[in-house]
């Protein structure tokens, strides 16, 4: 039987792993993003808003005294009360941040500058702390990682010969834990610090030294999965969110405040309701509450979100057992600390069957102390010739497999640069270049830009970190996975049914080591120009995301690409638009544009249902609001809801309710966002540009090149994932990709670049299933660039041709770049 966790036993965490019900097949390890509310935590906030009556606090007596009870509830779960600490509301972290710097008083009262120092290594709303700071006209100072631990680890107490000089203040802010790969900083170390441990390394650095230390702590990812316990270490200030320890409320959290150091919050300039004893409104006079969260709880607190929380401590208790050291949350931090390293271990074991390395670990601890890591794994994979493999790549295939997690940089440039070993000079270059955070540019010049980072929660069991590892192998260390077997634990209850989860079902493929030709040694032997190529297919898809309808002789080009080409979208209940990702049957809705009939026939299954063609009076009576079509291009779309009956007859067939089907506005001119040469195309409802171009010649190369046996495709289904709207033959593999312009038949179109391919091509157009190919075959092919097919916009007809139909058949003549593209 195998062991869920190495700290909470198989049953419980049955329980656990019941209230979140609502993952199905998804593996959720992006716990350090936000944590996962469970479902009794729901079920508690709905009763109580239910049963009674909150109003607000301002007005309410009984909701402030609930607020009350609150406050001293959280202090108790941070080991404080309420004569140690205050406990500000904020709407977050970054708010609470903000609001100590902008009280905090630096200088003097004979106006010496203070500082504010930050460990590089910290959030970008701590980096951001910088600017506020530099306004208020405090020396600025940061501290490398290295030297903030070496100075702590070496400093020994030695009695002050020097007089104290500078009475200005000085602010260092560090975080609990990093975002970055859970390293733990030192948190018992508070008092070395405001000792003036630092101030060493600072005379080495030239800057005012002075004693007055306050020190901010950015508890946010720590105290996530970990206990902080404010009786034993005591910084100054503390920030928080709170749905990064339970997943809700979203948009609350606090800012503690050692009620010692409380003075030097003096600067505050704004005040709102409810924070002033007095005020005029005719004359320059305020005073402001004297108990400190009422003078910094501006406007009406989220009082609800508030009520929330408490249900978030219970439910946790009754949830969680205490299993270590008689705390919650001491069991959650032990629970994900040995899942992570579990994790750690098997990802620094994979090797290549070369014998090379897999996995390159960006950690700062080596899982040997609980009291240095958290439970955050963050890596980059290599390929066997010691190729990078960027984090955008595995991002795709860890959303094929439906496992969240973050990549990228994860607001830390700070801990990005030093563990990837970028300079300052060379991240501005790769911006200048057009790299920016977010972004899918996931290498450059080889190196990678950003990394993987997994992070776990309490709902997260073995079971994860088995999903994710056999990931990996399977992707990209091709090598059976063994499953380890961890004999942790001894239960009495045997009799534990482990849910199988895995409903999607992949392809089992064989498994062999292969060495293969990597693309970038690929150079096609000839760029013919000349060649034959012709048009041998045209397909539209009408409605976004759905089946295909192939044209058998000629279409009419229109404004925004073929005619009827994307023109319909389904929208879900929340008004965001249903793609295959999310839902893999939408594919057999296979469209039929009938013009004998004026409608759009949809067949599903054998089930049939048409709309009609033209767009009539009636429609334009159900007119949607503009509404947002997409949340990656963030466009917004005007449209027409095309009424209940198909609205129903689609939601049957894709078994999800209240869907919609809506028509895009003829008046709607959405526009091409990227153009190199700065005009602008219309758009229908797809996402890139107006028409997709396949090279049926490419795809048989890459047919070849998939050696997955029970990946069956043949070379027409293999076509059809990639759902060009012009499928063409050509002598020659892989040329279009060195394109700028083309002409097939009368018409001439632009390259607007290659298209590059998510996940998507991994759903089989014919069953809806998922499969790991082609996808895998094409990021190994091209070096870790997913691009598959070229964007084409239409440039117009040539040789004065009047009529705007495009006809298979039509010979395709391309005319080349003069400079090798980039690929
Ligand atoms: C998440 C996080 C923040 C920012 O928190 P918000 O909730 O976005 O304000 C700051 N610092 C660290 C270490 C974090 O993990």
């Amino acid at each position: 039987m195998s062991v869920l966790s190495s700290v909470i036993d198989n049953q419980r965490m049955q329980n656990i792993r019941n209230e979140f019900g609502r993952l199905g097949d998804k593996c959720y390890l992006e716990n350090a993003g936000s944590a996962l509310y469970p479902e009794a935590l729901l079920t508690k906030v709905n009763d109580d808003l239910l049963r009674n009556v909150y109003l607000n606090p301002h007005s309410d007596k009984y909701t402030k005294d609930c607020i009350e009870q609150i406050r001293c509830t959280v202090l108790n779960y941070f080991n404080t009360d309420q004569s140690s600490y205050s406990l500000i509301f904020t709407s977050g972290t970054t708010q609470s941040l903000k609001l100590i710097v902008e009280s905090f008083q630096f200088h003097s009262d004979d106006d010496e500058n203070g500082s504010f120092i930050y460990l590089r290594d910290n959030h970008t709303s701590v980096i951001g702390l910088r600017e506020l700071a530099e306004a208020k006209n405090a020396d600025i100072i940061h501290i490398s990682h290295d030297n903030f631990l070496n100075t702590l680890k070496t400093y020994k107490k030695i009695e002050y010969s020097e007089k104290i000089t500078n009475k200005s203040n000085t602010l260092l802010a560090y975080p609990a834990q990093s975002n970055f790969n859970g390293y733990k900083y030192p948190i018992d170390c508070v008092q070395k610090l405001k000792d003036g441990c630092l101030n060493s390394y600072l005379k080495k650095q030239l800057c005012g030294v002075n004693c007055n230390w306050y020190i901010l702590l950015d508890a946010a990812t720590f105290v996530a999965t970990s206990k902080l316990d404010l009786s034993s270490s005591q910084p100054d200030f503390v920030c928080l969110s709170f749905y990064k320890v339970f997943g809700f409320p979203s948009g609350l959290g606090a800012l503690l405040v050692k009620n010692t150091s409380a003075n030097v919050l003096k600067q505050k300039k704004y005040f709102g309701g409810g924070t002033v004893d007095i005020v005029l409104s005719s004359e320059d006079f305020h005073i402001k509450r004297h108990t400190l969260h009422e003078r910094f709880e501006d406007g009406t607190l989220p009082f609800l979100s508030i009520i929330a929380l408490k249900h978030c401590l219970s439910v946790m208790s009754c949830l969680i057992p205490k299993v270590i050291n008689n705390d919650i949350m001491d069991t959650i931090s032990h629970h994900t600390y040995y899942l992570a390293k579990d994790l750690y271990l098997q990802l620094s074991e994979l090797v290549h069957s070369n014998g090379t390395k897999a996995v390159v670990l960006y950690m700062d601890s080596d899982f040997t102390d609980i009291k240095e890591q958290g439970a955050i794994v963050t890596f980059n994979l290599i390929r066997e010739d010691g190729s990078y493999i960027g984090y955008a790549e595995f991002q795709h295939m860890a959303d094929l497999f439906n496992i969240s997690l973050r990549t990228g940089c994860f607001c830390n440039s700070g801990s990005c640069q030093r563990h990837l070993n970028v300079t300052n000079k060379e991240m501005k270059n790769m911006h200048k270049a057009g790299h920016k955070c977010g972004d899918e540019i996931d290498i450059v010049n080889g190196r990678p830009t950003g990394a993987v980072r997994v992070s776990f929660g309490f709902h997260n069991t073995f079971n994860d970190v088995d999903k994710l590892v056999s990931m990996i192998i399977r992707c990209f260390v091709r090598q059976q996975y063994l499953k380890p077997n961890r004999n942790l634990v001894n239960y009495n209850n045997n009799n534990i049914e482990i849910p199988k989860t895995n409903t999607i079902t992949f392809k089992e493929e064989i498994l062999s080591v292969l060495n293969e030709k990597n693309f970038k040694n690929h150079i096609p032997e000839i760029l013919n120009t000349g060649s034959k190529a012709t048009l041998s297919e045209i397909a539209i898809f009408p409605i976004k995301s759905c089946g295909a309808f192939k044209i058998k002789s000629g279409w009419k080009i229109g404004a925004k690409g073929f005619e009827y080409d994307r023109e319909w979208m389904i929208i879900k209940e929340n008004g965001v638009c249903l793609t295959q990702k999310q839902n893999t049957l939408m594919c057999m809705i296979s469209p039929v544009v009938d013009f004998t009939n004026r409608c759009l026939t949809l067949n599903f299954k054998g089930s049939v249902f048409s709309i009609p063609l033209d767009i009539s009076h009636d429609d334009k009576e159900r007119s949607t609001a503009p509404f947002c079509q997409s949340k990656v291009c963030m466009d917004v779309v005007k449209g027409y809801d095309c009424g209940d009956t198909v609205a129903d007859w689609i939601s049957n067939c894709l078994g999800i309710s209240y869907l919609r089907l809506i028509r895009q506005a003829s008046d709607d001119n959405r526009i091409q966002k990227k153009n190199n040469s700065g005009e602008h195309n219309m758009l229908s409802l797809s996402n890139q540009a107006q028409y997709l171009l396949i090279n049926k010649a490419t795809v048989q190369w890459l047919k070849n090149k998939i050696r997955d046996l029970t990946f069956t495709d043949d070379l027409d289904s293999l076509t059809d994932r990639f759902r060009g709207n012009l499928v063409i033959d050509t002598a020659h593999e892989l040329i279009e990709r060195e394109w700028q312009t083309v002409t097939i038949g009368k018409h001439q179109f632009k390259v607007e670049g290659p298209c590059s391919r998510c996940q998507m091509v991994c759903i089989d157009q014919k069953t809806g299933e998922k499969t790991v190919e082609p996808l895998r075959t094409i990021s190994a092919e091209f070096g870790g660039k997913m691009r598959f097919g070229i964007y084409l916009s239409y440039l117009g007809p040539v040789n004065g041709c009047k009529d705007l139909v495009l006809n298979t058949n039509s010979q395709v003549t391309p005319y080349l770049s003069d400079d090798n593209i980039s690929r």
